[in-house]
């Protein structure tokens, strides 16, 4: 294959799911284009790999999800009967990212699952979010977003900057906002997709198409509590997308919500993602 200045990356070195786009003669739209690295989440270039479960297992133990199959091909109808984005048909539990290093594994991710558990398996519905809460939850929504968008069939949308940064503290380009879902099928749902609609200058729709292709907007679903997880491009501030009837857990609104009183919603896809200009959280 030639050198393409589009796609400065040897493909042989790109994830797989570019790899075969590219083989089936199709052009790649707007994405983070990046050799796979040893590592996804820092700069290490040996060392030992391990499997970072997407779906740890104290989550799915806590909800009898160990053996929920994923179905790949969700269509959904909120995105107008599309594919959002292909999944294996495996048990929750095998859904991993292989390209981890032991020391992040077992270094801050670990800590980050301990921090996590508590708030997702023991909330007491009246209680108001804390702020610390919020800043767990929201970095282990994110990381769990991340490795996602690494490892299931979708474009690469989160720059090394971004997901290094996520070993310490949720980076900028990040925002989470929280809802609750009534319909349940199943523990747990995810899809990756792009801003859904909004007023964008006349003069600026072609700019924006390309900036909504490399936004990420991830809905993730855990028994009732559905996530919303915004990450934009380097031009856009995590505030300029705003996904409808949630509540902000991050970054930190002047008053966080209650589980209690989170929006809700009928389908984990319900709230509708808009470009949010004004800039107004
Ligand atoms: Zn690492």
């Amino acid at each position: 294959m030639t050198t393409n200045p589009e796609q400065p990356v040897d493909p042989s070195n790109l994830r797989r799911f570019d790899r075969n786009l590219l083989d089936a003669g199709h052009q790649l739209a707007p994405r983070v284009l990046e050799p796979v690295p040893f590592c996804w989440f820092c700069e290490a270039e040996t060392g030992t790999r391990s499997k970072e479960h997407i779906f740890p297992k104290w989550l799915l133990v806590h909800y009898g999800a160990m053996n929920e199959m994923v179905h790949p091909h969700r269509i959904s109808m909120a995105l107008g009967g599309l594919v959002a984005s292909e999944r294996g048909a495996r048990p929750l539990r095998a859904h991993y990212n292989g390209e981890v290093c032991a020391a992040c594994n077992n270094g801050w991710m670990a800590s980050l699952e301990a921090s996590a558990k508590p708030i997702l398996t023991q909330r007491a519905l009246h209680k108001r979010i804390t702020e610390e809460e919020a800043v767990v939850l929201a970095r282990w929504f994110a990381k769990t977003a991340v490795n996602l968008n690494v490892s299931q069939p979708y474009r690469l949308l989160v720059e090394a900057l971004s997901r290094h940064d996520l070993a310490t503290h949720i980076p900028d380009r990040f925002a989470v906002y929280l809802f609750r879902v009534r319909r349940q099928n199943g523990v747990v749902d995810w899809v990756q997709k792009s801003p859904d609609a909004g007023i964008v200058p006349s003069d600026r729709v072609a700019e924006f198409a390309r900036l909504g292709a490399l936004t990420l907007v991830t809905h993730i679903r855990i028994a009732d509590v559905g996530a919303v997880i915004v990450h934009v491009p380097e031009a856009l501030r995590s505030l300029d997308v705003l996904p409808e009837g949630t509540a902000r857990i991050y970054p930190l609104p002047p008053r966080l919500p209650t589980w209690e009183g989170l929006p809700r919603h009928d389908d984990y896809l319900g709230p509708f993602t808009t470009w949010n200009l004004g800039g107004a959280p």
